[in-house]
């Protein structure tokens, strides 16, 4: 798809890094004769986090009877329908599940499945966030509205001082915004953020409204014919609370921490780093080594190898990381990976105390 307009920064000139990496990491997929898509371990999880939704909704609907159950139903689906955005359709959008692209746009639009457009996503993660890393006004990603300030550059409001303990659980509100308001105000406005974007046409439009439909209907249609219509919100609640504040985390412990850039964008619309160096400086691994968090969370442990090659599938990171490591210590590029996923929250929490404080210069 075309670029924003309006959404030109020019990064230095790229230097030999980019290439280093590239032929290192072109060099271990062609001399172990593997593909940089899916294999089995990717089928095998496609069909494990799938199943656990299904799961999920089956037990919630058909088989809840009282709070207790109702509440752990919910909470596993809210859990089951993060585990399939972090492993399907991110890799799906970035064409990274598989060579063919509509086996890609099939696993896309699993975040249709799950009530948000596919289509809105594409522009919103891929071209401005993946593009434009941490860059205020054009990476949507760190823009969460006025109750939270994110980056130096925005603009200091008297809550954020209390930011550190209150946007945790705002988070988990982010899925009633994407389900009901953020797709239809970008396909009204032709805006995501500041930028703008083509509206969807013809099959894009379809999948767009399809899968709204089919969301409503599963989400409240469905449910209704067994429980009452108080019951049938709270436990969509519950779902979608644990559901956002998994995937908000999740995002934010790779890129709002004190460890990654939020460089300045300077008046020519300069960025004076290259793109693939900025994508590591503004972007911060964490427990690499942990086989099952990496599972669950699809790679978003090691964003810095997702960002510099987002058509790798996820599941080639742990194998593509240390190669990744080691060019960036050859170039002086700052490599940073949190060990354990305390040090990763400790330093998200770190970063929105910064970020509220009363004495910062952009108060
Ligand atoms: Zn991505």
């Amino acid at each position: 798809m075309k670029q924003g307009k309006t959404a030109i920064i020019n990064f230095e000139r790229s230097t030999e890094f980019k290439k280093v990496l590239s032929e290192r990491i072109d060099h271990y997929f062609s001399s172990k004769k593997i593909s940089q898509s899916a294999d089995i371990r990717m089928y095998r999880k496609t069909a494990a986090v799938l199943g656990w939704l299904v799961a999920s909704y089956i037990l919630l609907v058909f088989f809840a009877h009282g709070p207790i159950s109702g509440l752990l139903y919910a909470t596993s689906l809210g859990l089951a329908a993060a585990g399939v955005g972090f492993n399907i359709p991110h890799d799906g959008g970035h064409r990274a599940y598989a060579k063919n692209r509509i086996v890609n746009r099939l696993a896309a639009s699993a975040f249709d499945l799950l009530g948000a457009s596919s289509y809105i996503w594409h522009w919103k993660h891929n071209v401005y966030h993946h593009g434009y890393t941490n860059l205020v006004g054009i990476d949507d990603d760190i823009d969460i509205g006025a109750l939270g300030r994110l980056a130096p550059e925005q603009k200091r409001r008297w809550m954020h001082r209390f930011q550190q303990f209150y946007l945790w659980l705002l988070y988990g509100f982010l899925p009633f915004k994407w389900h009901f308001v953020d797709d239809f105000r970008a396909l009204v406005s032709g805006r995501i953020g500041k930028q703008r974007f083509p509206r969807p046409k013809g099959l894009d439009l379809g999948i767009l409204f399809g899968g709204k439909v089919q969301f409503f209907i599963l989400a409240f249609v469905v449910p209704l014919f067994f429980h009452s219509i108080w019951n049938v919100l709270i436990f969509y609640g519950v779902a979608s609370i644990v559901l956002g504040v998994t995937l908000s985390v999740v995002f934010q412990l790779a890129h709002c921490v004190v460890e990654a850039d939020f460089p300045e964008v300077f008046s020519k619309k300069k960025i004076g780093n290259e793109w693939a160096a900025h994508q590591v400086e503004t972007t911060v691994n964490f427990c690499r080594d942990n086989r099952l968090i990496g599972w669950y969370l699809g790679g978003l442990n090691m964003q810095i190898e997702h960002h510099l090659f987002p058509k790798v599938c996820h599941v080639h990171y742990p194998a593509i990381s240390r190669i990744v490591e080691g060019v960036c210590r050859d170039f002086d590029v700052r490599y940073t990976c949190h060990r354990n996923a305390f040090a990763a929250l400790a330093s998200h929490y770190r970063w929105l105390r910064e970020m509220g404080r009363l004495n910062d210069v952009a108060a």
